[in-house]
């Protein structure tokens, strides 16, 4: 289920062929130092789900609204006592319990065949065994799975109760990223996941790398939207290459 990212009309191309790296992690510090205080810091988890469930609800939320994807789950619960059950479950039934998510049809057989991969792989149904992993090892066990990318597996790292400390990246924290400079506007959530968890500290733990993750991508979802970006009530509008750009052009035509 590859899909490409929707151009960013808004975004500036960086003029400079290979921005400085350490600038670039002065930047990345300073957007969280700034956002953490809007958006409140530690932020509370949402999800205190098993592994496992963590990597269903995953797969459901691709492209999908968080209520829409959160109603799939729930009925997945709801409707089979466990994962092995649903695993056994035919496909047409799982299908129409998730039809409210984006592409039920490729979503049931997809999520079905990753947890017969994961029982393969693990002789069970269990995910714990990450825990025990260090977190690239981890990532490298999900994502040789197909269908697992690097968004999938940070988030099973990140928000299941193995509370590992992974940086996963989100559409709204992906166009934050891109507009304020920390990745070139040409470059994909994939790719990105290591070019902006390299700019943040080594040594920050889940709960830091968590609210990173958080804060940009509420600050996409309620400030830098993806149609009507509100750069002049953004806290970053002094370091964003693309909030200048914009409020220069508004005042050359008023
Ligand atoms: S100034 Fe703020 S709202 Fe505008 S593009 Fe930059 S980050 Fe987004």
């Amino acid at each position: 289920m590859a899909i490409a990212s929707t151009p960013d009309l808004f975004t500036v191309r960086s003029r400079s062929r290979s921005p400085d790296p350490a600038a670039l992690r002065d930047t990345a510090l300073e957007i969280h130092r700034r956002l953490c205080p809007v958006y409140g810091c530690p932020i509370p988890y949402f999800h205190s789900l098993d592994p496992v469930s963590e990597l269903v609800s995953s797969l459901l939320s691709h492209r999908t609204r968080n209520a829409e994807s959160g109603r799939a789950f729930k009925a997945l619960r709801a409707r089979y006592p466990d994962w092995k059950t649903f695993l056994d479950a035919p496909v047409t039934e799982v299908e129409s319990l998730i039809d409210g998510v984006t592409w039920p049809e490729l979503k049931a057989p997809r999520i079905q065949a990753i947890l017969r991969a994961v029982r393969e792989r693990r002789g069970s149904l269990d995910l714990d065994f990450l825990a025990d992993l260090p977190v690239a090892e981890a990532r490298g066990w999900l994502e040789a799975i197909p269908g697992i990318g690097p968004k999938t597996s940070a988030a099973v790292l990140a928000f299941s109760l193995l509370r590992m400390p992974a940086l996963p990246v989100d559409s709204h924290h992906h166009r934050v990223a891109q507009r304020t400079g920390l990745i070139p506007a040409s470059m994909d959530v994939g790719p990105s996941h290591p070019v902006l968890r390299g700019q943040l500290p080594e040594n920050w733990n889940a709960q830091e790398l968590y609210d990173n993750h958080e804060v940009l991508m509420l600050h996409g979802q309620q400030v830098c939207r993806h149609r009507a970006p509100a750069c002049h009530a953004c806290v970053l509008v002094d370091l964003c290459p693309t909030g200048q750009a914009r409020l220069a052009e508004r005042g050359r035509m008023s």
